[in-house]
């Protein structure tokens, strides 16, 4: 069981924040927030960011072949349009 100062937005103050298993609760109003928390995340960030790293870079080049697909067919009916324009 830690004590610490740390700011409260509760208290707006620096007020003395006591530390129990991964919580800490500000020892003046009550204002608490869990610390477990922030660890899972990052944890889970950094996990998700070494797996997805394949992924991602499928995701860009489906992508990109997506858009080249999207730009010749654009440029395609471009010029079908202008051949058909043409003829009328
Ligand atoms: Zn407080």
């Amino acid at each position: 069981m830690n004590e610490s100062v740390a700011f409260c937005p509760q208290c707006r103050a620096d007020s003395l924040f006591v530390q129990t298993a991964g919580v800490r609760r500000c020892s003046v109003c009550g204002f608490q927030f869990s610390i477990s928390e922030r660890r899972v995340a990052d944890t889970g960030s950094e996990n998700s960011g070494g797996m997805g790293v394949v992924p991602v870079l499928l995701k860009v080049i489906l992508i990109m072949l997506a858009l080249v697909v999207v730009v010749i067919g654009i440029a395609f009916a471009g010029c079908a349009l202008a051949l058909s324009g043409g003829h009328f």
